[in-house]
């Protein structure tokens, strides 16, 4: 048996890197659109930095921690979320004291260790924003915008915004009381894991994938908000400051024509969330439909250190958004571009010509490969036709003695017909400037 990959975790292949490129350069491009700069934090972290921050009582911090060892005492982690990480790196090089209101984004694998099911893995990917240093909802929405438009840009046009708002620390200490009062008859009838939750965070009975568990939360939070007499079915009792912040993010979001639903319950499963949180659902993902997910976390800066100030984020799940996007079957990407030019010879003769035509081309920064083989032509066609290339330039007998090359283009597969074949002979002192400006790489 050859040795396999850790399960839960996934190669990327040329024809998923080339989907993941597209993503990724997508996000780079809006988020610097919008004003974000990006930081990258190590892999690993100190593991009292999550126990710390993101509540001890949560699912990350109680299973899914991916701790790792060294031959010291030290315990660390690998990182199982990007918000916390930033928010350390943003206090560590001082950015409060210089910068003070800073737009960030982030890329890359996180870690979980609980077993992996479908859906869920150990190691998984994702890219997110948090702008620290304000509390102004103008920010909420700035953040929730960008998170739709990376999506949008991506493929996705069937997701959904859920909106809620989860209160200040003090709404969130009252609206707990209340709804364990609420709660407290049919307690016997939740899961084990929320009869815990019941003591340690109530509001996380909200978030539970249990039918039962969900049906008794609704139906509490259904007779809080009737004895309150309010609309919006949510269990905060909010003050009047979290009220209107709550407010004018709803309203700049319908200005700027954005559809969301506030209708649903829901509150997200870290301990550092306050006021609005949001989650981006899309129904072609299953029961784990949420593709992003973010909110705003005004007391998280000062419980690891710093200074009081605002700050909103999201994250989103790159695995996720590339599922979605296959659901939607956007075109473009069914018929993939063709990029790049093969170098192709008769005889094996010619591969030393080649070969300095290839160098000249890398040089110039052209995608271009040839075989070193000897293949027949034939096969060498169909070597350039299965890596995806433009061009193929064929230097024969004929070619090199007229100092010529034959130049043919490959156009996209449709289908199982192969349209628009074209050929023409270039001389051979003009086809590297010829080529090279057509087949630059996607990162250029
Ligand atoms: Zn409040
Ligand atoms: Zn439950």
């Amino acid at each position: 048996m050859v040795p396999q990959a850790l399960r839960g975790t996934t190669d990327l292949l040329s024809d998923e890197i080339t989907r993941w490129l597209a993503l990724e350069q997508a996000v780079r491009r809006l988020c610097v659109v919008y004003g974000y700069q990006e930081l990258r934090t190590p892999l690993i972290e100190d593991a009292s930095l999550f126990l710390r921050s993101i509540g001890q009582t949560t699912d990350i911090v109680q299973k899914e921690m991916f701790r790792v060892h060294d031959r010291g005492d030290q315990e660390m982690v690998l990182r199982p979320e990007g918000t916390v990480p930033m928010v350390r790196a943003y206090l560590e090089h001082n950015l409060h004291k210089t910068d003070g209101f800073v737009k960030l984004f982030y890329m890359g694998p996180m870690f979980r260790a609980e077993r992996p099911q479908a859906g869920r893995f150990r190691q998984f990917h994702q890219y997110g924003v948090e702008a620290i240093g304000s509390a102004s909802p103008w920010v909420d929405v700035e953040v929730i915008t960008l998170c739709l438009h990376i999506l949008r840009e991506c493929g996705l046009s069937q997701s959904t915004l859920w909106l809620s708002t989860m209160g200040c620390r003090e709404d969130q200490q009252r609206s707990a009381e209340r709804l364990r009062v609420q709660l407290q008859p049919d307690r016997m009838h939740l899961c084990k894991d929320c009869q815990s939750r019941f003591e340690k965070n109530v509001f996380r009975v909200l978030d539970c994938k249990q039918k039962t568990c969900q049906k008794i939360a609704q139906e509490a939070v259904r007779q809080i908000n009737q004895d309150a007499g309010k609309a919006p079915p949510t269990p905060f009792s909010l003050c009047d400051e979290c009220a209107k912040h709550f407010d004018e993010v709803r309203s700049a979001l319908r200005d700027s024509g954005i559809a969301f639903d506030d209708t649903q319950v829901f509150a997200r499963g870290l301990d550092y969330y306050t006021r609005t949180v949001f989650e981006v659902r899309h129904a072609g993902l299953g029961s784990q439909d949420a593709v992003a997910a973010g909110g705003r976390y005004d007391r998280l800066v000062e419980e690891m250190g710093g200074p009081p100030m605002g700050a909103v984020g999201f994250a989103t799940g790159i695995e996720r958004v590339l599922l979605a996007a296959a659901c939607e079957q956007t075109q473009g990407e069914v018929n993939p571009t063709r990029r790049g030019v093969y170098v192709a010879v008769t005889e094996a003769g010619f591969i030393r010509e080649g070969f300095r035509l290839i160098q000249q081309l890398h040089n110039r920064g052209a995608q271009a490969i040839m075989s070193y083989d000897g293949k027949s032509l034939r096969a060498q066609l169909r070597e350039a036709d299965q890596a995806g290339c433009q061009f193929v330039a064929i230097l024969g007998e004929r070619e090199l003695k007229g100092r010529t090359i034959s130049l043919r283009e490959l156009a996209a597969r449709c289908g199982s017909r192969e349209l628009g074949k074209s050929e023409r002979t270039v001389p051979l002192e003009a086809f590297v400037d010829e080529v090279s400006q057509h087949v630059k790489p996607p990162c250029h």
